[in-house]
Order: structure tokens, then C-alpha cells, then sequence
């Protein structure tokens, strides 16, 4: 059993001038939290990456082990569930007429003064196992952004957003981004109300000690945000690969590529490609826990400043 600090909240709202001459409200905040619980999220990778996962592919039974897991930390953290027992499960249609189910599992977090909703996520499946000696166990693609999700999940149970939040574990990304096209496209949530999403996929491989922020091309004001986010960090955060010119171009390369289909501002937080990417290799070993922890206080952190100027974010119109 986890227990958080249920001390008072307090914010501190200041106003000061960005670049666009637009007032942004920076957040800090003087709870006395332990975030990132790095003990929690350093064994909570480990167990979600381990063989016993057998890599976590939607087109094998053993994923249930991981949707067990996750539902099982959900029901301990006691955030709310957005859908009956968290689940939203879809048909994915295969060859010969069968089907395979996949199942998004979906927590919330009401927010205090709006019912608009950003949308936080992470896929949990990956790309299973051949035989044993053969399993990718996907420790950065995607445990790290699974593991990184329920942190956030425990971190805004305990301290109450302005927005309501969906907390979204979506599956079947590796099939092309299943589980968020059914997401956005279904009936569970009005769409109208979805403002942004933020999409974690591969951010514990600190390789170079760089994190990428997509989808700053598209909706600039967010970039301001997260210098804000990184000013004092180690990490040094790289923007792009979103333009159309951008090679690499990531801005369908993972579920955020949903939202941005149907215009929901979004941005991509990941690591470059590295040498284990989609290999049996890609191991929580090779995990620097440093850069980890900072990545998930930094994405934490602009999550707060987001939180704090959604309109801001929603009332600028994209680049095309
Ligand atoms: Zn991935």
C-alpha cells in the first residue's frame, strides 16, 4: 500500500511576458512531494520490461499480464476509471476472418475548474517474443513512457489539475497507432472537449542526454512552455522533426499522430533511435536512470504549464 502527502496544494500563479507578448502563467509548486518516486519507477520498469512480460505484443495472449499489471496499480493509486474497469476494448480485424481484441486502458483525473481534457499517453504493448530466448522486452520503447504515465497518474491524483485529465495506456501502437485512432474516433469522450494530448513513447534512453519535443512546429506556443519546463534541467531538449521537410519526420510516428489527424494539438516527447530500437537488446539495463528521472520531472513540469495556459495553446491555430 503507497501512501501521498495530502498536504494542501498551493500554486503560485506569476504572470510574466513570453516572446509572443502573450501573459503566460508559469506554475511552482511548494508541495513537499517525492516526484519522481524513483524507486517506484526504477523497479516498476524493470518488472514491466521483464521476460516474464514476454514483450507485451497484442497479438499474443501473454499481454494480459501487463493489462493485469497496469489495472492493478491503477486500483492501488485509486484514481478514477474514465471507462467500466478502465478498459475500452476494440476489434482489430485479422486474415481469414478473425479477430484480435485490443484494449486501451483509460484512468481520469477531474480537473478543478474545466471539464476540457488533456489527454497524457503512453502504449504499453510492443512486439512480443519468438521464442525464449527471443523476447523484446521493450524496456525504452515503451515501458519507459507506461512507466513514466503511472507516475504522473499518482503525482495528479494527489495534486488536483485545472483541466480534466484522461491517462491513456493505449495498445496496439505497433500495429500503426490502433488503440489512440479508436480513441479519438469513438464515442467515450466528446471530442470537442479534448484541448491537447502529450504522448510519451521511448523517454529513458539518455544515450546523449537529448529529449525530442515534436509538434512544436505546428503549434509554437507549446515550445516556449517547455523551455520553461527544461531551463533547469540537464537535458537538453531538440525541437522538430515535425516539419514537412523534417528527416526524420515523427509527427505520425506514435499515437499523437491520432490527435494530430483530427486537429487536437498534441506534442511528442521521445528519445532518438538508438541502436537497440525494436531489438531483444532493448533492455531496462541500458536505461540510465538519471536521465529518466529528469525526463519525467521535465515532462511533469510542463504538464503544470500547460495545465496552466490551455487556452493559450488551444487559441492559436496550427501551421498546416
Ligand atoms: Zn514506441
Amino acid at each position: 500500500m503507497k501512501t501521498y502527502s495530502l498536504l494542501p496544494f498551493i500554486f503560485i500563479l506569476l504572470f510574466v511576458h513570453n516572446i509572443f507578448g502573450q501573459e503566460v502563467e508559469q506554475v511552482s509548486d511548494t508541495a513537499t512531494t517525492n516526484f519522481p518516486d524513483s524507486a517506484y519507477v526504477m523497479s516498476k520498469l524493470y518488472a514491466f520490461s521483464a521476460d516474464s512480460m514476454q514483450g507485451r505484443s497484442t497479438k499474443q495472449k501473454a499481454i494480459s499480464k501487463s493489462r493485469k499489471f497496469l489495472i492493478d496499480e491503477l486500483v492501488d493509486i485509486g484514481v478514477a476509471a474514465y471507462v467500466p474497469d478502465y478498459l475500452q476494448a476494440f476489434e482489430i480485424p485479422q486474415k481469414k476472418g478473425d479477430t484480435l481484441t485490443g484494449k486501451n486502458i483509460l484512468a481520469y483525473v477531474e480537473g478543478f475548474s474545466s471539464e476540457q481534457i488533456i489527454v497524457i499517453s503512453a502504449h504499453y504493448d510492443h512486439v512480443g517474443m519468438k521464442d525464449s530466448l527471443n523476447i523484446f522486452n521493450g524496456a525504452d520503447d515503451n515501458a519507459s513512457g507506461t512507466i513514466a504515465l503511472l507516475e504522473m497518474v499518482k503525482y495528479f491524483t494527489a495534486n488536483q489539475p485545472e483541466h480534466s485529465m484522461i491517462f491513456a495506456f493505449f495498445d496496439a501502437e505497433e500495429m500503426g497507432l490502433l488503440g489512440a485512432k479508436y480513441f479519438v474516433n469513438s464515442s467515450v469522450v466528446d471530442s470537442s472537449l479534448l484541448k491537447l494530448n502529450v504522448n510519451m513513447d521511448m523517454v529513458a534512453r539518455g544515450d546523449k542526454n537529448e529529449l525530442y519535443a515534436v509538434g512544436t512546429y505546428f503549434y509554437p506556443q507549446i515550445k516556449t512552455y517547455i523551455e520553461q519546463a527544461a531551463k533547469d534541467k540537464s537535458i537538453k531538449m531538440i525541437y522538430g522533426a515535425d516539419k514537412p521537410t523534417d528527416k526524420p519526420n515523427w509527427t505520425y510516428a506514435s499515437d499523437h499522430g491520432a490527435f494530430h489527424k483530427q486537429s487536437v494539438p498534441f506534442v511528442y516527447f521521445g528519445v532518438d533511435d538508438h541502436k537497440d530500437y525494436h531489438k531483444i537488446t532493448d533492455t531496462a539495463e541500458k536505461v540510465n536512470p538519471d536521465f529518466y528521472l529528469e525526463a519525467i520531472e521535465l515532462i511533469r513540469d510542463a504538464v503544470l504549464i500547460f495545465d496552466a495556459n490551455l487556452d493559450v495553446i488551444t487559441a492559436n491555430s496550427r501551421k498546416k
